[in-house]
């Protein structure tokens, strides 16, 4: 713990009411967990997950495996209409890098959301924890190691809530992650059998060639996206589309398993 307390502000504590790791499944949130219950009493930790909706079939059993074998508190939360319906109804066209809007009203608004709705049972000491490795991105690279979190109350106006935001993982390599999954004792997504990454299924990031993957194995799912595709006459990429790459596996037949 006296290795984290010489970041800059706000000074990370040592006695923090509740701890909350922001969890995906992927690799570097299971470094994040392995920090958390390295550092506290497993009783105060809840391990939070945000259903985008654009998820894997496993995923929220992996989420509730977890929390039960680490024996930390899960919250499961989610936006009312989830991604497709919020993709058709309301945002019209697919996230992209300037209008990433998923991760703010899929994952951070509804994670803020209920951590103000519970700040009675967190305590007014609360410490945010989240998976970012630098050498993901220049972008992540220059995250700040600690900071306020969108949460934190700076008066005690409404209520005495301090929290703060830590990256355990900023100056980590993905290699060290693994190995902190290990000691954990979870396995890691079964997606990196085949995927670098643990995202969304058909997240805007990925390359076309892990798309195609996913389109292979998840066709039912696939299709979901490629009907809002049409039906937006928006693509999912500015100069790619779901269904071409969809045409593309028709093309590349059992090639685009490996
Ligand atoms: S994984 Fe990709 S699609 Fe999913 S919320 Fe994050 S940026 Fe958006």
């Amino acid at each position: 713990m006296s290795s984290i307390l010489n970041h800059k502000q706000p000074k990370l504590l040592s006695n923090y009411d509740s701890v909350i790791v922001s969890y995906s499944n992927g690799i570097d949130s299971m470094g994040a967990l392995h920090w958390a219950v390295s550092n506290f009493d497993k009783n105060k930790i809840y391990l939070i997950y945000a259903d985008t909706g654009m998820e894997y079939d496993c995923n929220i059993s992996l989420f509730y495996a977890a929390a039960s074998f680490v024996g930390v508190k899960l919250i499961l939360v989610a936006h009312p209409k989830g991604f497709l319906r919020l993709l058709l109804e309301e945002r019209l066209k697919f996230p992209d890098y300037k209008r990433r809007w998923c991760t703010a009203y899929l994952k951070a608004d509804v994670i803020d959301k209920w951590i103000r709705q519970n700040r009675h049972i967190l305590g007014s000491k609360c410490l945010f924890i989240s998976g970012e490795r630098g050498d993901e991105s220049p972008k992540r690279a220059l995250l700040p190691e600690n900071k306020y979190h969108r949460t934190h109350l700076a008066t005690n106006r409404i209520a005495e809530f301090e929290c703060h935001w830590y990256r355990p993982n900023l100056p980590l390599e993905k290699g060290h992650m693994f190995e902190k999954a290990v000691i954990l004792g979870l396995p890691p997504h079964p997606c990196y059998q085949y995927l670098n990454r643990c995202s969304c299924m058909f997240c805007f990031y990925m390359k076309d060639e892990d798309v195609i993957k996913n389109i292979i194995r998840y066709p039912k799912e696939a299709k979901k996206w490629i009907q809002a595709e049409i039906k937006l006459g928006h693509t999912w990429k500015a100069k790619q589309s779901l269904t071409a790459l969809w045409q593309k596996c028709d093309e590349l037949g059992e090639d685009a398993v490996a």
